[in-house]
């Protein structure tokens, strides 16, 4: 439902905690937040309920300072609002985490396909057989993109996804289809939204992310490719206060 991303030098948990603020207005069951850590391990909490409950774990149990980090509020579609269907969604072995806004039409076929693997699920969600396909082919070719790449092409529905994985910290991939997905333009730093109003408050420079997109984004570049690969354009604005 709602969605929040940052690279860049600061605490990237005030800035998702902050944007996943901002976006309580749409409504959600449940949230969650994972960080890179400094010793390059992914750090997460999720929680049904609102985002105090998740404000209040957090307090209770902090995480290590993070510079790269996702974070999701929840409106469940496929498996009610508990902690365990909360996103972010982890994979390979703890290593990669997953948010996802839609529906992945096709889901119950790829689960098949990574069961018979042997895989085993600890969530009722669709957003898990994604992030646990992206964790097995990330075991085969070693690179992020590559994985991303591969498995979004393989899904049908409706979805904005963003991706981090340990060993490639200073790196969120995100890919969208029927369902948007906004990039905010820092000063050494960038930041991902559902909408503009996750990162408003830093900076009024924004890429609208097309159709069928790809983008690497990382402190200084974002990258935007075709779900093919071919290098693509978003359309950039300014995001005034009124809007
Ligand atoms: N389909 C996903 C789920 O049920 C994502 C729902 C959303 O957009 O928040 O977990």
């Amino acid at each position: 439902c709602g969605i929040v991303g940052y690279v860049g030098p600061r605490e990237s948990l005030d800035i998702l905690m902050g944007g996943l603020a901002r976006l309580e207005y749409r409504g959600y069951d449940s949230a969650g937040v994972a960080v890179i850590d400094d010793e390059g391990q992914i750090e997460t909490r999720k929680r049904a309920g609102k985002l105090k409950v998740l404000r209040e774990d957090l307090e209770r149990h902090p995480l290590s300072d993070g510079h790269t980090g996702i974070g999701h509020t929840r409106w469940a579609t496929h498996g009610g609002p508990t902690d365990a269907n909360a996103h972010p969604h982890l994979a390979d072995d703890g290593k990669l985490a997953v948010i996802h806004n839609g529906i992945i039409e096709n889901f119950a076929e790829l689960k098949a396909e990574l069961v018979e693997l042997g895989y085993t699920f600890k969530s009722e969600t669709d957003t898990e057989v994604a992030a646990v396909m992206i964790g097995h082919v990330y075991r085969e070719v070693g690179s992020l993109e590559q994985a991303f790449r591969a498995v979004v092409r393989r899904l049908d529905g409706a979805f904005t996804l963003l991706a981090v994985h340990a060993n490639e910290p200073g790196l969120v991939v995100g890919a969208r289809l029927n369902s948007p997905l906004v990039i905010g333009l820092g000063d050494g730093e960038n930041f991902l939204g559902s909408d503009v109003a996750a990162f408003v408050e830093y900076t009024p420079r924004a890429l609208a992310v097309g159709q069928e997109q790809i983008v690497l984004v990382r402190p200084d570049s974002v990258e935007i490719t075709t779900f093919d690969g071919e290098p693509a354009t978003a359309e950039a604005f300014e995001v005034s206060w009124d809007a």
